[in-house]
Order: structure tokens, then C-alpha cells, then sequence
């Protein structure tokens, strides 16, 4: 519970609101932000809208006002719940974890980064050397993860395109010992790390690379250098050239070495050159056009160039008798080839990084006994629920890691209300709340969910469509409350028969086109892409690609599906969080234009719906609104009664506050606990606000 600002900055705390209705929401998040107080709590989750402007609030000053403190003695901050996350580790032993959601552009990775940057100067007041390089290296991963995973959308010019989940060990001194990294990557390939060596790289490193210094040059970076005609970022050539000597210094300060430098920077190039590559038929067979490039992406990834033509042209297969045979691409098939390639490399490139980076910063040497416990914060920064117009494959699954990340919530924030509960001793009451369980079982039971049934569909020899897939979904899941389609729903028109289904989704309804689906779950890559990288002479790309090693024989097991991976990395996701104490920042985007002066209403509410926001308040106020230690409670109503001011003449606080409230008359509306008083709804404690405001 917030300290109570004055009134005419809105309700600090939405439990406070008269009535939980969304009109009332809105009317206090509009009234703050125009007032630039764009944190709010829901309890002890904090809401936050994207300010689009610097804000003066992040200074060494407020760090100071935010250490060691309680969240009720300052305006909301992210600092006042990085300190309660660092607090409950650093004092109960308790590993913790700050989620932070939202939509694209609704100000994630900037509050994770805020986070990160309490965390580093509230730790290490001895300013001891190794805890100092721990630090550096952890604020430094930032940098390249961001050039290499960051891209500009039309929503955000500075997109992540993957969720990152990052732990930071503390030893027995809160001070950080290391850390680990998960990604959870979305595709895309142009991202900023290809525009700053297009156009920050030194003539030398272009020319030993065969590049040009000119991203519309190259397909995959044509759509983004076209997009900067009308913004800065992907910025000017002379801010590419330093964030690429920012990205090198970063790379090198954590501890890459030349070697491994290069070859990152050779793997780049490689993608940019293949995704130029064209090929012509005349009917029969299928060549490459453009040699050259050919010749410059063997000598960049130290591999034969007949070998590269090769697995751009053929593929090898294994034949019902255990022959082995080359059999030529149509013209469209190596395309097809060409650019899962790309993303491949893509893909293993930056999931080498982040692996590097792992082995670099993993605590080691952490003897227990000497150190004592080895404590855990984990910063999450993942994608929030999406609708678009047209909802594909990335939607359904990031959609499906919401309703997860959901339910945890719910779980956890009613389990924490329980805990506060039993340790105040007070009796708990049930609440009731919408369990999404089922929306999660639609998606990932085994043999029934939308995912075996996809699968299933991926593994069937012979053609299987889209369409087939969707009419084996409708068949499974007729009965699902949660899932129609329009063969299901005939009368909907805002289906269309062949593609679409529908699912019911905790935060609304989301249409997704099965166009796709099988290819994208798939995620086919030929065997003879991977055993070219496998037969490079450069060890690093070699290490990237281990399974090249097998032959076509020996590649009998299909491999897991994109869908399946995916699920198996948020259910481990998941697990991770579900053992640690939770705290939440729900990051919210105030419209479409950057704009900080608008507050677009619909926009807005949407996104209110969808984080599910209202719950959370109901939640909380569905017990006790409201909680406060019994001196903090004193002190700030003590003058409002004749008992306790001038003077408290009770024997405890407990008895004072007890006072307090007689003489107000809501004793029936109150709980108290062995610490705190619990008040359940907020009305009586307007009542003494204003009480104390007019003396
Ligand atoms: P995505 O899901 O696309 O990665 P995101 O939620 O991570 O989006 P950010 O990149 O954090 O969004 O924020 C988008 C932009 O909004 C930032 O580049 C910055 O310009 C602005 N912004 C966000 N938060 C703040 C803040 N606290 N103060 C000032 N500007 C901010
Ligand atoms: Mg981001």
C-alpha cells in the first residue's frame, strides 16, 4: 500500500478506488499520468505507462529515497519494488523474481533495465573489484542482446524480438556473484546488430566480408533501411558506427575472444549474402545465380564452395530401402531451403551468444559453507498478449505462454494473500476468481491440446494441410467452451470456413488463421545445411551445429516441433518463477503515436482488460483493501483521535490504532493481525484521510 499522496495525483493505489469498475480505472490512470505519475500499485504490483518522454525520476537522488525502505513510505516506484525484491532475498533468504509484462512498446525492457540498474547501485558499497566486473558484465550483456536480438517494428523502434529471463546470484552480502540467461526467441532477422555492420563497420571489415555499406543492398535488411527514411532509428550512420564499436567493446568486455568476435561478425555476413542468392529452372533443373556470393559465404564460414551450391540445390534422402539418394529442389524448394537456412543460422548464432555469455557469468567456485546461501532475483522481460488483424502461429504462441504466465499469477498472488493471512493470523476467506486452467489445457494436454493435435498433423505421412489440421482440430475440440471455428459456429461471419478458429482467451477472444501452422511448427530445416556448417573448418560455427554431424541414416527420429519446444521452454520457465516470492510490473502502452501527452482511452482499456488488471484489484480488495503495520498507522492518523493526540496514552500501538478505529466507527470493517490492521474496504479509510486533511 502506498504511502497516500495527495489527492489531486489520483489514487496512488487502484485498491483504493471507490468502485472497481473500468470507468473508475481509467479515470485515475488518465488523471496520473497528465500529472507524470505514470506508477501506480495494485498492492504490491506496480502498473506503469509508458511516459514517452525522459523522466526525471531515475536519478542517484531517487535511489537513495528508495533504499532499504518500505513500499508504503514513497510514491510508487519500480525502485521501491526492485528494493522489496532485493530486501526479501537479502533478509528472509527468499529467492525472488520481478515479471514484467506488457505489450510491445509499453516500456518492458526499459523497466527491466531500471531494474537492473538499482539492483547494481544499491550492491557492492565496498566497491570490491570482482563484484564490480560481476556487474559490469551483467549491465554489458544487455547491450549485445539488444543489437542482436532488438529490431524496429512498426511498434516499437527498439523491439525486442525475444523474451528474456535473466537470474542474478547474490552471495550472503546481497552483493551479485553472477548470473544466467534464458531466451525465448521470436524470429527475425533484421535485426539492429546487421544495420550497425552495414553501416558502422569499418571499410576494411566490409571489404574482407564482401559487403556493401548499404542495407537496402541486401533483402534482408531492404524492409528496415526503407523504414528509416522517416525515423532515427535504426539510427544514422554515425550513431551505427558507434553502437557497433559499443557492440564490440561489449563483446570484448565480457569475454570474447578475437576469434570468437570474427566469427560472429563472419556469420552475419553470411546470412546478409545468402538471403541475395537467387536461382533459375529451365524446367528441369535449378541453378544458383550469383557464384560469387557463393564463393564469399564458403570463405566466410570456412566451408567447400561446391559443398555450399550443393545443399542450396539438393537434398539428401533416404529412400524405403535404406538407399541414399540426392534429389534436386524445385525453384521453390531451395528458396524455401535459403531462407530457413538464414534463420537458422540466425537462430544458432544467437543462441551461441547467449550460451557464451552463460558460461562466462555462471557463479563458480560457490562453496555453500563459505559463502552461505546462494541467492536467486530473476528479472523477466517477455512479450505480452497480442491480437493483431491477422493472427498467426507467433501469436498462438505467445499467447499461449500469457495464459501460463497468467495463471502463475493468479496462483501466486492468491497463495501470497494466504501467507499474509496466516502469518497476521487472520481467518482467510475464499475468493473467487476465473481459473484459466482450461484455456492452458486446450492448448497443451497431451494427445488432445491444439498442440499434439498439430504434431500429430506434422508427423502424418503424406500431404496434410493446413486445413486438414484445422478440420482434425474441429472434430477434437467441438466440445470445448473455450475453442470454436466457423464450421462450428456456421452463422459467424467473421470467420472464414477454410482457415480460421477461435479461441476464447482469458483476455479475450483471439482469431488465428491456421495458414502456415504445420510449416512454421515444423520448422524443416535440410539435414545437408547442418552437416555443411558441422564440416566447417572455423571450430566456433562448427560447435553451433552438432547435430550436422549425423548422417541422413542416422537422422530416423524426427526432431521436436517448434510448437513443442516452445511449451517445454515455458513450462520449465514457469517452473522457475513458481518457486521464487513474485513481484509485478504490468507495463502499459498510452498509444499508438509516442506520444507523451495522449492517453488513448480504447487503447488503453484493452490493454487493462488483457493484463487483467481489474481482477488483480478485486483480488486484492476481495479480502483486505488495505494493510499497515500498527505504528505507521498511528502515525499517520494519530491526530484524528482525542486518545492518541496529542499524546497515545494506550499501552501498544495495536491499542492505539484499536482507539483510532472505535472512535471512527468501522471496527467491524477491520481484521487485526499480529503486526498490521487490515481494513477491508477503502471508504473508511477515505473517511479518516479526509478527516486528517481538514484538521
Ligand atoms: P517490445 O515488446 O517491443 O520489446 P517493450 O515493452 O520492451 O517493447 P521498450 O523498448 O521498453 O518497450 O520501450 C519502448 C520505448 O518507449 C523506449 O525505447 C523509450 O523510448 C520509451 N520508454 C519506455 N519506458 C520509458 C521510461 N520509463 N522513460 C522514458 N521512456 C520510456
Ligand atoms: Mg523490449
Amino acid at each position: 500500500m502506498a504511502e497516500l499522496e495527495g489527492l489531486e495525483f489520483g489514487k496512488s493505489d487502484f485498491v483504493l478506488l471507490d468502485e472497481v469498475t473500468m470507468e473508475q480505472f481509467m479515470e485515475n490512470l488518465k488523471l496520473r499520468f497528465e500529472k507524470g505519475r505514470i506508477y501506480t500499485y495494485i498492492g504490491e504490483v506496480v502498473v506503469s505507462v509508458n511516459p514517452y518522454r525522459q523522466m526525471d525520476i531515475y536519478g542517484k537522488d531517487t535511489i537513495d529515497a528508495y533504499r532499504g525502505r518500505e513500499l508504503y513510505e514513497n510514491p510508487p516506484h519500480l525502485y521501491a519494488v526492485s528494493d522489496a525484491a532485493y530486501k526479501a532475498m537479502k533478509r528472509r533468504a527468499k529467492d525472488t523474481c520481478i515479471v514484467i509484462s506488457g505489450e510491445s512498446g509499453a516500456g518492458k525492457t526499459e523497466a527491466s533495465k531500471y531494474i537492473m540498474q538499482y539492483i547494481a547501485a544499491i550492491t557492492n558499497p565496498s566497491q570490491r573489484a570482482e563484484v564490480e566486473s560481476v556487474k559490469n558484465v551483467l549491465l554489458k550483456s544487455n547491450c549485445v542482446l539488444e543489437a542482436f536480438g532488438n529490431a524496429k517494428t512498426n511498434r516499437n523502434d527498439n523491439s525486442s524480438r525475444f523474451g528474456k529471463y535473466m537470474d542474478i546470484n547474490f552471495n550472503f552480502n546481497g552483493d551479485p556473484t553472477g548470473g544466467h540467461i534464458n531466451n525465448y526467441l521470436l524470429e527475425k532477422v533484421n535485426v539492429f546488430v546487421c544495420f550497425q555492420l552495414l553501416r558502422g563497420g569499418s571499410d576494411e571489415m566490409l571489404e574482407s566480408f564482401h559487403l556493401q555499406n548499404d542495407a537496402a543492398a541486401y533483402i534482408y535488411t531492404r524492409e528496415g533501411a526503407a523504414a528509416t527514411v522517416s525515423s532515427t532509428y535504426p539510427a544514422t550512420s554515425n550513431n551505427d558506427r558507434s553502437s557497433h564499436k559499443a557492440v564490440m567493446n561489449a563483446l570484448g568486455v565480457i569475454g570474447f575472444s578475437e576469434e570468437e568476435i570474427s566469427s560472429i561478425y563472419q556469420i552475419l555476413a553470411s546470412i546478409l549474402l545468402l538471403g541475395n542468392i537467387q536461382f533459375e529452372s529451365d524446367g528441369e533443373n535449378v541453378q544458383v545465380l550469383g557464384q560469387e556470393a557463393v564463393k564469399h559465404i564458403s570463405e566466410l564460414t570456412s566451408t567447400d564452395p561446391d559443398s555450399v551450391t550443393k545443399s542450396l540445390l539438393f537434398r539428401t534422402v533416404a529412400t524405403g530401402g535404406g538407399e541414399v539418394i540426392e534429389k534436386g529442389h524445385s525453384e521453390q524448394d531451395a528458396c524455401f531451403g535459403r531462407d530457413a537456412f538464414a534463420k537458422a543460422l540466425y537462430e544458432r548464432l544467437f543462441g551461441w551468444i547467449v550460451s557464451r555469455i552463460n558460461s562466462i557469468i555462471e557463479v563458480k567456485d560457490y562453496n555453500p559453507v563459505l559463502h552461505g546461501k546462494n541467492t536467486v532475483i530473476g528479472v523477466l522481460d517477455i512479450y505480452g498478449f497480442e491480437i493483431f488483424d491477422n493472427n498467426s502461429f507467433e501469436q498462438f504462441c505467445i499467447n499461449y505462454c500469457n495464459e501460463k504466465l497468467q495463471q502463475l499469477f493468479i496462483e501466486l498472488i492468491l497463495q501470497q494473500e494466504q501467507g499474509e493471512y496466516q502469518r497476521e493470523g487472520i481467518t482467510w476467506q475464499h475468493i473467487d476468481y476465473f481459473n484459466n486452467q482450461i484455456i492452458v489445457d486446450l492448448v497443451e494436454q497431451p494427445h488432445k491440446g491444439i498442440i499434439s493435435i498439430l504434431d500429430e498433423a506434422c508427423l502424418s505421412v503424406g500431404k496434410v494441410t493446413d486445413t486438414v489440421c484445422l478440420d482434425s482440430m474441429d472434430t477434437k475440440l467441438s466440445q470445448h467452451p473455450h475453442y470454436t471455428s466457423r464450421k462450428l459456429s456456421p452463422t459467424d461471419k467473421t470467420m472464414d470456413f477454410q482457415k480460421h478458429f477461435r479461441i476464447r482467451h482469458y483476455a479475450g477472444d483471439v482469431t488465428y488463421s491456421v495458414e502456415g501452422f504445420l510449416d512454421k511448427n515444423k520448422d524443416l530445416l535440410f539435414q545437408d545445411f547442418k552437416r555443411l556448417m558441422y564440416n566447417s573448418s572455423n571450430p566456433v560455427l562448427k560447435e553451433m551445429w552438432p547435430d550436422g554431424q549425423l548422417s541422413i541414416t542416422e537422422v530416423t527420429k524426427r526432431p521436436l516441433t517448434a510448437a513443442t519446444l516452445f511449451k517445454n521452454s515455458i513450462v520449465a520457465l514457469v517452473d522457475k518463477l513458481a518457486c521464487k516470492e513474485p513481484y509485478y510490473v504490468r507495463c502499459i502502452k498510452p498509444n499508438e503515436m509516442k506520444s507523451p501527452v495522449l492517453l488513448d482511452d480504447a487503447r488503453c482499456q484493452h490493454q487493462v482488460a488483457y493484463l487483467g488488471l481489474l481482477e488483480n484489484v478485486m483480488v486484492r480488495r476481495a479480502g483486505f483493501a488495505y494493510r499497515q503495520p500498527y505504528a505507521r498507522f498511528l502515525q499517520r492518523y494519530k491526530m484524528t483521535c482525542e486518545y492518541t493526540w496529542p499524546n497515545h496514552l494506550m499501552g501498544s500501538d495495536r491499542e492505539a490504532v484499536e482507539a483510532i478505529v472505535t472512535q471512527h466507527g468501522f471496527q467491524d470493517d477491520v481484521a487485526y493481525g499480529h503486526t498490521k490492521l487490515f481494513v477491508r474496504t477503502p471508504r473508511s479509510l477515505f473517511s479518516l484521510e479526509q478527516e486528517r486533511a481538514a484538521l
